[in-house]
């Protein structure tokens, strides 16, 4: 039997923990605080604010809120990114992305005070990730190593493919497998559109991450016997639905899982645990800032 790993039960015991954590903070005088800021072109990106927003409210995090249009220049989005800096009341900042064509998003990334940063994407941050020493990892591929842990899946030892080399996933995903700590130590591949012979290097996989926004793209014949499929992959594809759409996986589901041993669905496997591990940062963000010792899950 192939175990489903579910996502959103994993991610609300880790809610329930970091509430209490919150509960520490507020017990040493901290209310701690996530400052927001969407200047996006992309109508989808309000959505995901007020989810980000929604989810803090839930666990006691406080939230400030800055809307900018598309149309206003970018020193407008650094004097409030700078705002929230110098607030010391601010303990996390987000812009969520993408920001319009004329604001230089590497020059986002790299305003936002590292100690407050709490995607963990400031090139300080980065090099702290690659040395070993990470301030705040990257929300989703820590959501995959909690998601592993509460699972039972021990990765030490283990070949670990990771498809997809991006910022927010592959590279800070591979970053962590390596590590020399527990959810690490797994020898690593990260695979990427030059690849070659892709699926051989899935198939040889005893946990495979997939992040490559392309939808069901790995299917089971790419997928080795009693493996562990972790899909990240979230892509809208035109269905016969009320919506219109849904939403698929990058990995095709029912025939990777007659190969796996363990799988993630999409949606409810790793998308509530990047959410989660969000609401972690801001609180470890908090305790930081202020001094306060905090049990973080
Ligand atoms: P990017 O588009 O930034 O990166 C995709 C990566 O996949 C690139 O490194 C690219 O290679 C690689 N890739 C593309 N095509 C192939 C191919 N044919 N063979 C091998 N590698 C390939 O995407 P993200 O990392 O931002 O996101 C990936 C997916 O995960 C998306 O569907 C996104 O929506 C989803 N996502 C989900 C999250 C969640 O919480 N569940 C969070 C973040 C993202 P190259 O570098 O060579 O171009």
């Amino acid at each position: 039997m192939t175990e489903i790993i579910d996502g959103n039960e994993v991610a609300a015991e880790i809610r329930s923990d970091l509430s209490t954590a919150v509960d520490q903070l507020r017990a040493a005088g901290v209310e701690p605080c996530f400052g927001t800021i969407l200047m996006s072109p992309d109508p989808a990106a309000e959505t995901y604010v007020s989810m980000k927003q929604n989810d803090c409210e839930e666990v006691g995090i406080e939230t400030r809120d800055v809307e900018l249009t598309t149309d206003e220049p970018a020193e407008k989005l650094f004097a409030a990114i700078d705002e929230f800096n110098e607030d010391p009341d601010v303990h996390g900042i987000l812009v969520q992305s993408p920001t319009p064509e004329h604001v230089d998003e590497e020059a986002v990334l790299e305003r936002i005070d590292p100690r407050k940063d709490v995607d963990g994407f400031h090139p300080e941050n980065v090099g702290k990730l690659v040395a070993g020493t990470p301030r705040f990892k990257p929300c989703t591929p820590h959501g995959i190593q909690k998601l592993l842990a509460h699972t039972g899946i021990d990765t030490e030892g283990k070949d670990a493919v990771v498809v997809g080399r991006s910022r927010i996933v592959g590279k800070p995903m591979a970053n962590l497998f390596i590590r020399k700590e527990e959810g690490g130590n797994a020898t690593t591949t990260v695979c990427h559109s030059r690849t070659e012979n892709l699926a051989e290097k899935t198939q040889n996989a005893d946990i495979l991450v997939v992040a490559a926004g392309r939808p069901e793209f790995v299917d089971g014949s790419m997928v080795g016997d009693g493996a562990v499929v972790i899909d990240v992959g979230i892509n809208r594809v035109d269905a016969d639905t009320e919506k219109g759409y849904e939403l698929v996986g990058d990995v095709a589901f029912e025939s990777a899982k007659e190969k796996a041993s363990a799988i993630t669905p999409v949606p409810g496997g790793v998308g509530p645990m990047t959410r989660a591990m969000l609401l972690y940062n801001v609180i470890k963000a908090a305790g930081q800032q202020e001094d306060v010792d905090v049990d973080l899950p």
